[in-house]
Parts: structure tokens; C-alpha cells; sequence
């Protein structure tokens, strides 16, 4: 079977070069029966218009993101609504699954490979700065683009979008170019649960929308636009829909939150611990505008993040302050300056000799303490006690508020007007 299959896929190279050479209008040779397992190579000119992109007929953007690469353009030159998420990088082999057809190809198409049934594609470095699809080898980033209707499959994550293979000096990227809305499918149970209230997930769903579009604005990347873990928003693919996201996503298409009639950077967090805080107690770069100035919520309490209590290994802390430049052993550790609502924005590392004042989020983001609302500090000797409030950071919306106003019967409006006070809600045209 195996060699078998090699036969045809060499023939069917043969036929390709054969093809290629020949004047542009010549009819494609005919080659070896087709198996529906076996790539089929043509010649540029006839594929770009057998087979359009699957995004052509989206509607543009009303602000093209300034970064949207040549390939996700419409004939008009606007942009569409395209998201290019980091999946990995550092990847010297990677396994993707295809459902049905697919197309593989780079970006200057001098080859297109058209494999017409479901399968697996092996992607490998293969030196020289050089990257391979199934058999198709380029330095230059090679396309896998499914047809419609087929999910790539990538580490047990579902895919709708293209995946583009990025080489890099010794390994490849991996990165989608995900529809916006599908790009949301994937975000949604992952940075909330599905399960949780439908107004919950519209709110989600808007927060993250106008989080990813802000966040384009401004990226310099020449491949990708976000990561898919906690430095951008979670995603695990869009391919994988639960009933409960899409219904919130497709309910709040095209609608962002904007101040002043533009984006902004709508923070999100797990809980608050009773009151969210000013963008700058936790960036000091940050402008302060109004929907991130701050706000009550009185509906977090019921979680299990609302008030805890957590012990870290004074080793960890140790090893921070190290990097901090504290040399001596730790003996206290004490809030230096905290928010009108008791988060803590300085803390102050104590030693033997000398003392050392450091942002609490980043001491937080190194030690793994849940939030910086901290209002009890102990030295237990061996490790730290730390008793406090909330989870994250405390910008923006709290998604513990935001499901206990739902489960209260607000809607989606109420809730984010509450934790982006004078944002607008705003469709997208
Ligand atoms: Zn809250």
C-alpha cells in the first residue's frame, strides 16, 4: 500500500514539472488515477481560480488592523477581519490533522497541493532555514489552508482557520489566521466557562472582541498578532464549538466597547475581591480614562476567589528577591503603597541588612500569589502566609461580578456598563 502510494506521488510530481513547463494554457496533464488520499499538483494559474479563498466574501473592516498581511486582503484592499494567533513557536516537527480537502501552498504561490481527502500533513524543520509540509519545502512560511467545511487538528485543539508554518532560524512558528467571531469560539470557554450564564458570555464575548481589535492596533509582529496563552487571551482553536459561546458570540457580532469614539484595552480578570481599580495601579505607563478608572462590584463574594488564604515556600520568594538584587535572607515582607481599595501596588522586601521595593504585580506574577489585595502578611519560617482577595489583576471587568449579576438577571449592557463605566457599546460596520 505504502509503496504503492509513493509510486503515484512521484508520478504525480512528474506530471506537476511536466504541467509547469508547459505553456499556462495548456489542460493539465492527465495523471495516475486519482486515489482520494493523493495530492493532486497543478499549476498556479488554475488553482487561484478554482479554488477562492474561503474568506473573500466577509465583509471589510470598517479600520483595517495596520498589520493584516497581504494574503488576508479583499480585492478592494481593505482588510478583513482576520486574527493571527501565535500557536507555538520553538517547533522543529508538528502533526496536523485535516478532516477533508486542503490546500498547501506559500504565500507567493508557486506551487498550490490540493489533498482531497482527510489525513495527516507531518510539518518539519528541515535545515537551511527551510520548512516542509507533506512535500512541499520552502524557506518561505508555507500555508495550510482548509477547504470549507474541513477543521485542521493540531495538539487535540481544533482549527478553522489557515495555519501558516513560520520558518525560523533553527525551528518553525506555527500561526492561525482565524476569522475574528470564530477567533472568539475559542477564547470564550477557555478565559470563561461554558456553562456559565448566556449575559456573562456576551459580556465576555464583547470584552474580548474589543481587547483583540485594540490589541491589533498596535502590533509591530510581522507574523502574528496575539498568543494564545495569558499574555494575550487563551485560545484553543475555534474549531471546537459549545452551543452556550457561539449563541453569545453570533448575539454580540461586530459590537466592541469604545470611549471617546475609539477602542481601548478592555482588562478583564477572574475576581476583583469587592472593587476594581485604576489602569495605572497596575500599569504606571497606562492613561487613566474612565471605563478603566475603577468601579464597584458588590456580586463577586460567592466565589471561592472572593477571600483566601495561600502559603508560598520562602525559597520562591527568596529566589525573587535574588533577581531583585536582595542578596541577604528575607525576613519581612510589608505593603509599601496600596489602592483606595487595599491593593497593593509597592511591596517592600525586608532582609537582615538591607530592603528592597518592588511592583507587587510583578512580585505576584513571580511567586504565583493570587492577587495583589493583600491584607495579611506572616513570615512562617519556611515559607510566607499571605491571606487576601480576588484573583488577577483587578482592571477592568470582574468575570466572578459578572456572573453574579447575570444569575441576578442583568443582561449583557448592565454588566458592562458597571465594569467600563462611560464605555459605549458600538456595532462595527
Ligand atoms: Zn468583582
Amino acid at each position: 500500500m505504502q509503496k504503492k502510494f509513493c509510486f503515484w506521488l512521484l508520478l504525480s510530481i512528474f506530471a506537476w514539472i511536466s504541467t509547469a513547463c508547459a505553456v499556462p494554457s495548456a489542460k493539465k496533464t492527465p495523471t495516475a488515477p486519482q486515489t482520494s488520499a493523493q495530492p493532486e499538483t497543478v499549476s498556479a494559474p488554475s488553482v487561484s481560480s478554482q479554488a477562492p479563498l474561503e474568506n473573500s466574501t466577509e465583509p471589510t473592516w470598517q479600520e483595517p488592523p495596520a498589520q493584516a498581511p497581504e494574503a488576508d486582503r479583499s480585492s478592494s484592499g481593505k482588510a478583513l477581519k482576520i486574527v493571527r494567533v501565535l500557536l507555538a513557536d520553538n517547533q522543529s516537527a508538528a502533526t496536523i490533522k485535516h478532516n477533508g480537502r486542503v490546500y498547501v501552498y506559500t504565500q507567493d504561490i508557486e506551487k498550490k497541493y490540493k489533498i482531497s481527502a482527510a489525513g495527516t500533513l507531518a510539518v518539519r524543520f528541515v535545515g537551511n532555514g527551510q520548512v516542509q509540509v507533506g512535500s512541499l519545502k520552502s524557506n518561505q512560511p508555507i500555508i495550510i489552508e482548509p477547504a470549507k467545511d474541513t477543521l485542521l487538528t493540531w495538539n487535540d485543539n481544533i482549527y478553522a482557520g489557515k495555519i501558516f508554518v513560520v520558518p525560523a532560524q533553527y525551528t518553525f512558528i506555527l500561526v492561525e489566521h482565524a476569522d475574528l467571531e470564530t477567533y472568539l469560539y475559542g477564547v470564550l470557554p477557555y478565559e470563561m466557562s461554558y456553562s456559565w450564564p448566556l449575559e456573562a458570555l456576551k459580556a465576555q464575548a464583547i470584552a474580548a472582541r474589543t481587547y483583540t481589535l485594540k490589541t491589533i492596533e498596535n502590533v509591530k509582529n510581522k507574523y502574528f498578532d496575539l498568543y494564545s496563552d495569558v499574555r494575550s487571551q487563551m485560545y484553543k482553536g475555534g474549531g471546537k464549538q459549545y452551543p452556550s459561546v457561539k449563541e453569545a458570540v453570533d448575539a454580540t457580532k461586530n459590537k466592541v466597547l469604545t470611549y471617546d469614539g475609539k477602542l481601548f484595552y478592555t482588562y478583564y480578570h477572574g475576581n476583583c475581591g469587592g472593587g476594581t481599580d485604576d489602569v495605572k495601579s497596575w500599569n504606571p505607563h497606562a492613561k487613566t480614562i474612565k471605563p478603566l478608572a475603577g468601579a464597584s462590584c458588590s456580586h463577586d463574594h460567592y466565589s471561592k476567589s472572593y477571600s483566601w488564604k495561600q502559603d508560598i515556600p520562602s525559597s520562591k520568594i527568596q529566589a525573587y528577591a535574588s533577581q531583585a538584587g536582595l542578596s541577604n535572607k528575607i525576613k519581612n515582607i510589608r505593603i509599601a503603597q496600596k489602592t483606595s481599595t487595599g491593593r497593593a501596588t509597592k511591596i517592600t522586601l525586608h532582609s537582615a541588612k538591607d530592603t528592597k521595593t518592588v511592583s507587587c504585580n510583578k512580585f505576584r506574577l513571580a511567586i504565583g500569589l493570587k492577587s495583589c489585595k493583600i491584607h495579611k502578611i506572616s513570615n512562617l519560617k519556611g515559607s510566607f502566609h499571605f491571606e487576601g482577595r480576588g484573583y488577577g489583576h483587578g482592571i477592568g471587568m470582574c468575570q466572578d461580578g459578572a456572573r453574579g449579576m447575570a444569575n441576578l438577571g442583568k443582561t449583557y449592557e448592565q454588566i458592562l456598563k458597571n465594569y467600563y463605566p462611560g464605555s459605549k457599546l458600538t456595532v462595527l460596520k
